[in-house]
């Protein structure tokens, strides 16, 4: 029974239809390849197979990235921890292994503006990133900005859900505005909800006993404290602006 051949440009449509575009874009180079090195068809087929999983793993992995809302992309290898001596560098080496993500535990970064506070938390975001790890980075202001948006069009629960799903949530830039006192309750929402569930790691510009001040109301700032540091580590970078040396 003699099957009709299939043109090329056929086959490759409907690969694409079929939802194989790792395989769909190989498919040219792997027939030429084939053709000059001789291969089996088994051996064909499954480097064309190799090429979808390729393609799949790149996909997922650059969905990762994307949700993940970095503001920029720098790792541990691009900080100098030289010039942040109150830094242990071996403290930060540990928290790149990702197992306080696991034990979903937090971290909190505390130090002047432009000590390198962003860039440690997305530098850890990328380790975990590395590692198959869902992450979101928001600064506070637009976290609790978008709650109280959120609240006007009924996506309160839909948003709240958003910041407790990844495995790491980080919140940059607590304490640089204070916060009206609806806002605390979305921030302590955020936490509580979290809390033995998932990591987030915190910068702020402001060291603990003046998060009065940014939460104004006394009793709320116990709570989140409270829940916030009983699994939590502590880096507190007393150093001088990065910036500032730079120029
Ligand atoms: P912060 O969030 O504490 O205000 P950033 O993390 O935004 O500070 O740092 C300010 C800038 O300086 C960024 O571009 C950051 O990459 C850089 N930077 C800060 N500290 C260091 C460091 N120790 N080594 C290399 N770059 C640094
Ligand atoms: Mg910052």
């Amino acid at each position: 029974m003699s099957q009709q051949i299939i043109p090329l440009t056929e086959i490759q449509k409907r690969l694409r239809e079929f939802k194989l575009s790792g395989m769909m874009s190989a498919l040219e180079i792997r027939l030429k390849q084939a053709t000059e090195e001789g291969l089996s068809y088994t051996e064909f087929l499954s480097l064309l197979l190799e090429d979808e999983v390729n393609r799949r793993a790149d996909n997922k992995r650059s969905k990762l990235y994307k949700k993940a809302k970095l503001p920029f992309e720098k790792g541990i290898e691009d900080f100098d921890f030289s010039f942040q001596p109150s830094i242990r560098k071996q403290e930060i080496l540990e928290l790149a292994t990702c197992r306080f993500i696991e034990k979903k535990t937090n971290l909190l970064l505390i130090g002047q503006p432009g000590t390198g506070k962003t860039h440690l938390s997305v530098a850890l975001a990328l380790a975990a990133l590395g590692r198959g790890k869902t992450v979101l980075f928001t600064t506070v202001w637009d976290m609790i900005t978008l709650l109280q948006q959120s609240r006007a069009d009924y996506s309160y629960q839909r948003k709240i859900q958003s910041y407790l799903v990844p495995d790491l949530l980080i919140l940059d830039e607590l304490g640089y505005r204070s916060m009206a006192e609806s806002t605390v309750e979305d921030f302590f929402e955020i936490v509580s909800r979290r809390y033995e569930r998932g990591s987030i790691i915190i910068t702020s510009n402001r060291t603990l006993v003046e998060w009065d001040t940014v939460f104004i109301d006394k009793t709320l700032t116990t709570a989140v404290v409270d829940r916030l540091m009983h699994h939590c580590s502590l880096v507190e970078i007393k150093g001088e602006s990065y910036r500032v040396r730079k120029r």
